[in-house]
C-alpha cells in the first residue's frame, strides 16, 4: 500500500468517522487504586457504599447552650429563664456529665451535644446574668425558646452508613472527594489514565530547546501534544526520536511498542513523500487500518492496529495537522481510555456566532479552519484566518479558535452561525 502512493498521492481516503468507528471499539482501560486526596477529576469504577456514619456523634449546628429544649419554654426578654451552667463542649473535647433539668452546657459549632441535652440554643437567645465571667459562667439565661431537637446534627445526617453516595460513570468532583475522605475512604478505585508515546521522526529534526542548526527545525510537535494529552488527562511518556529511513523508522516503532504506552503515536513520515514510510513499516508489526483522510489539515493521517489490541496513530508532521489529527483522533482516544462519559465532544469552551467571511470548502471534505474573533457592525463576529497550510502554527497561536465545516459542505457563506471551539476559556482570558 505505502509503495503505490508514495509521489504519487492519496487515490482514495477514508472518512473521518470510518477513523472515529474504529477507535469507537477501545474501552477504558481496567481500574486502579489512588489515593483519595488525588482522586478529583478521576472516573470511578465502582459503586461507593458509606463504611460508617457522618457525623458519627451528635453535633452542635450553632454556637450556645445545650439545655433541654422544654426548660426554655416561655422564656423572653421580659421573661428571662435561668439556668445553671456545668461547663462547655469544645470540637474534639465533649463535655462528658450530662445535661439535667435546669442545666445548661456551653457549647460551639460542631461540638458534641452532651448527653442529656435535646437541644442547643443559639447564644444570641441567652444572656449572662450581672456578674457572670464570659469565660466560665456558672450561670446564664434564656430569653428566648428552642423546640427539642432544634440546631443538632444528627448521627448519619450528612451521610448514613450503609448509603450508597457514588456510583459510576462519575467523574469526581471535588466535592466527591471531600465526601469520599470523610467517610474515611483512604484509596479510591477509579480508571487508569493511558499513557501516551510518541515516536518523533525526522532527519530535520532536533530536541526541543536546541537551536536548529542549517536545514534543521525543532521538534514542537511532541511540545505540542504533550499539552494536549495533559488537558485529556493522559500520561505523557518521553517522546523517542529518530532520523528518517526504514531501518532506523523500524527500530523506533520496535521501541515505541515495547514500552510502556497504552496509545502510541507517530509524528511525520506518514505522508506520500519519498521518506514517509511509516504506513510501510506499521504494516510489518501490526494492522495498518486506515492510510488517507478526507480532512484538511491531516489528511495524511493514518490508524493501525497492533496484535495486543493497542492503537497507532500516525500522525502528520506538520503541527497544525498534527493539531487538528491530534483534536478529531488522538483527543477523544485518550478521554475514552481514562473513562470519559463522553469522550467524542471536544473540550473546549463553545461559542456561536456568524461568519464575517466566507469560509471556502469541498463536499467530501472536512476541514479544520483557525479562526479569529473580531467586532465588526458592533458584535463579535468570526473571520477565518487566511494561513498558507498547515505548517505555520504561529496561525493557531493567532486563532481564538476553529470552526468545523463538515464533509457535505462547500463552504459557509458569510453570515451563516457556526460553533467555534475556542482555544480558551473565556473566563480565564478576559475581552
Ligand atoms: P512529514 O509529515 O514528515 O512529511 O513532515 C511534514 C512537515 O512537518 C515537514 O516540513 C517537517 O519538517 C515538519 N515536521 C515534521 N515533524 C515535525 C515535528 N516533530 N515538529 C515540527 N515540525 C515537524
Ligand atoms: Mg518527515
Amino acid at each position: 500500500m505505502g509503495h503505490s502512493i508514495r509521489m504519487r498521492g492519496f487515490r482514495s481516503r477514508s472518512e473521518v468517522t470510518d477513523v472515529i468507528d474504529i477507535l469507537d471499539t477501545a474501552s477504558p482501560l481496567a481500574s486502579e487504586l489512588v489515593a483519595v486526596s488525588e482522586c478529583a477529576g478521576r472516573n470511578l469504577t465502582e459503586e461507593v457504599v458509606a463504611p460508617i456514619n457522618v457525623p458519627g456523634f451528635v453535633r452542635a449546628a450553632v454556637d450556645g447552650y445545650a439545655i433541654r429544649g422544654e426548660d426554655s419554654f416561655g422564656a423572653s426578654e421580659q421573661n428571662p429563664l435561668l439556668l445553671q451552667v456545668l461547663g462547655t463542649s469544645l470540637p474534639g473535647r465533649p463535655f462528658a456529665g450530662s445535661v439535667g433539668h435546669q442545666q445548661a452546657v456551653r457549647i460551639t459549632t460542631g461540638a458534641p451535644v452532651p448527653e442529656g441535652a435535646d437541644a442547643v440554643i443559639q447564644a444570641e437567645l441567652t444572656q449572662l446574668p450581672a456578674g457572670q465571667r464570659l469565660e466560665q459562667p456558672n450561670q446564664v439565661e434564656l430569653v428566648g425558646s428552642v423546640a427539642p431537637q432544634k440546631h443538632m446534627g444528627q448521627v448519619g445526617e450528612d451521610v448514613a452508613q450503609g448509603e450508597t453516595i457514588l456510583r459510576p460513570p462519575r467523574r469526581l468532583r471535588p466535592q466527591d472527594a471531600g465526601v469520599l475522605a470523610s467517610l474515611s475512604i483512604a484509596d479510591v478505585p477509579v480508571v487508569r489514565r493511558p499513557r501516551v508515546q510518541m515516536l518523533v521522526t525526522g532527519s530535520e529534526l532536533v530536541a526541543p530547546g536546541n537551536r536548529p542548526g542549517p536545514h534543521q527545525i525543532v521538534d514542537s510537535n511532541s511540545v505540542l501534544l504533550a499539552g494536549l494529552v495533559a488537558r485529556d488527562r493522559g500520561r505523557w511518556l518521553p517522546p523517542i526520536r529518530v532520523a528518517d529511513g526504514e531501518q532506523s523508522l523500524t527500530r523506533g516503532l520496535d521501541q515505541l511498542i515495547s514500552g510502556q504506552a497504552d496509545i502510541l503515536l507517530v509524528s511525520g513520515a506518514t505522508s506520500v513523500g519519498l521518506e514517509d514510510l511509516m504506513p510501510t513499516v506499521l504494516a510489518t508489526r501490526g494492522k495498518l487500518l486506515i492510510h488517507g483522510v478526507a480532512m484538511r489539515p491531516a489528511s495524511p493521517t493514518g490508524l493501525g492496529q497492533l496484535h495486543d489490541g493497542r492503537f497507532v496513530l500516525l500522525l502528520p508532521g506538520n503541527p497544525v495537522s498534527c493539531l487538528c489529527a491530534y483534536e478529531f483522533f488522538v483527543g477523544p482516544l485518550v478521554r475514552r481510555l481514562e473513562g470519559h462519559p463522553q469522550p467524542w465532544r471536544w473540550p473546549h469552551p463553545q461559542r456561536r456566532l456568524q461568519l464575517a467571511r466566507k469560509i471556502v470548502s469541498k463536499i467530501g471534505r472536512v476541514d479544520f479552519v483557525r479562526v479569529g474573533i473580531a467586532e465588526h457592525e458592533g458584535r463579535d463576529q468570526v473571520v477565518p484566518i487566511a494561513t498558507s497550510g498547515a505548517s505555520n502554527l504561529s496561525s493557531a497561536v493567532r486563532a481564538a479558535g476553529v470552526v468545523v465545516v463538515e464533509r457535505d459542505l462547500e463552504g459557509l457563506a458569510p453570515e451563516t452561525w457556526v460553533n467555534v471551539h475556542l482555544f480558551d476559556d473565556p473566563t480565564e482570558t478576559g475581552p
